[in-house]
């Protein structure tokens, strides 16, 4: 076999073009081939001027066999370019089925790098402006998904969150409320404060600030884009941002 090619995998950050790392940067201007999902911002891929670009992925429920067609096109790329960029939204090592990509390239013998990127938990704390680890009220933070790939087994994730000081749930809108009736149901407080981060770093950055009991609804009402969950107390104080006309969530907060 005639491998000559370095993938990297690296990460794109949440959504603003500007929030990608100088290395990130480079190995774009650098590679020969990008692969990119689906929330990774134009302007970032257009960074690749000499690059062939390719799409994959969807927004949600990509399934195993396109995976394992992504991970078999970056091993074919690696065998004809010499820079190939798999490139990821927020951090590719965080809910990014990097590892899959990792082994199949380490299997083959290819040399690989990551680069990391800014997740969107972490975005979105910085839109909030609330410490994840406000000191007194939080000493841990867990980055959590409720979602199972087909074939995945089960996973309590309910138990990891309500062991959380402040824990982020990703991939968690479409199914908000029976995320909170779960959380609720297990003993956590209807008042827990929750915000939900919509399209976090992006012009149509939004938040959203629930009880925890009226998560399901809002997200159910006013969520379109791409979004993150943050639970805990920390959130107690955080003001809904301005773009939030939508009834619902004033009641709720008055
Ligand atoms: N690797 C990515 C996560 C991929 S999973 C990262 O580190 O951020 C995709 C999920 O990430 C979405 O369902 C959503 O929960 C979250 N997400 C991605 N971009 C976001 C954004 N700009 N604002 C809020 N949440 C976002």
């Amino acid at each position: 076999m005639n491998v000559t090619g370095t993938v990297y995998l690296v990460g794109a950050g949440p959504g603003a073009p500007d929030l990608l790392t100088l290395r990130a940067a480079e190995l774009l201007r650098r590679a020969d081939i990008v692969f990119y999902d689906a929330l990774v911002h134009p302007d970032t891929i257009a960074l690749a001027d000499k690059a062939e670009k390719i799409a994959v992925g969807k927004r949600c429920g990509r399934h195993s066999t396109a995976q394992r067609f992504i991970n078999k096109r970056l091993v074919d790329a690696a065998q004809k370019h010499a820079v190939v960029v798999r490139l990821k939204g927020g951090d590719p090592m965080l809910f990014g089925r990097a590892q899959e990509e990792i082994d199949e390239i380490e299997q083959h013998g290819i040399n690989y790098q990551i680069v990391p990127g800014i997740t969107a938990a972490l975005a979105a704390s910085a839109s909030v402006g609330v410490s994840m680890t406000r000191r007194g009220l939080s000493r841990n933070v867990t980055f959590l998904t409720p979602r199972r790939g087909a074939g995945e087994k089960g996973h309590d994730w309910a138990h990891s969150a309500l062991a959380a000081d402040t824990c982020a749930i990703y991939m968690g809108v479409g199914e908000a409320t029976q995320i909170a009736d779960t959380l609720i149901s297990r003993g956590a407080s209807p008042d827990l404060p929750a915000v939900i981060v919509e399209s976090a770093t992006l012009h149509t950055e939004r938040h959203i600030t629930v009880r925890l009991a009226d998560l399901g609804t809002a997200a159910a009402q006013t969520i379109t884009g791409p979004a993150v969950i943050l639970l805990g107390e920390v959130y107690a104080q955080v003001q809904p941002s301005e773009a939030v006309v939508e009834p619902v969530a004033r009641s709720r907060i008055a």
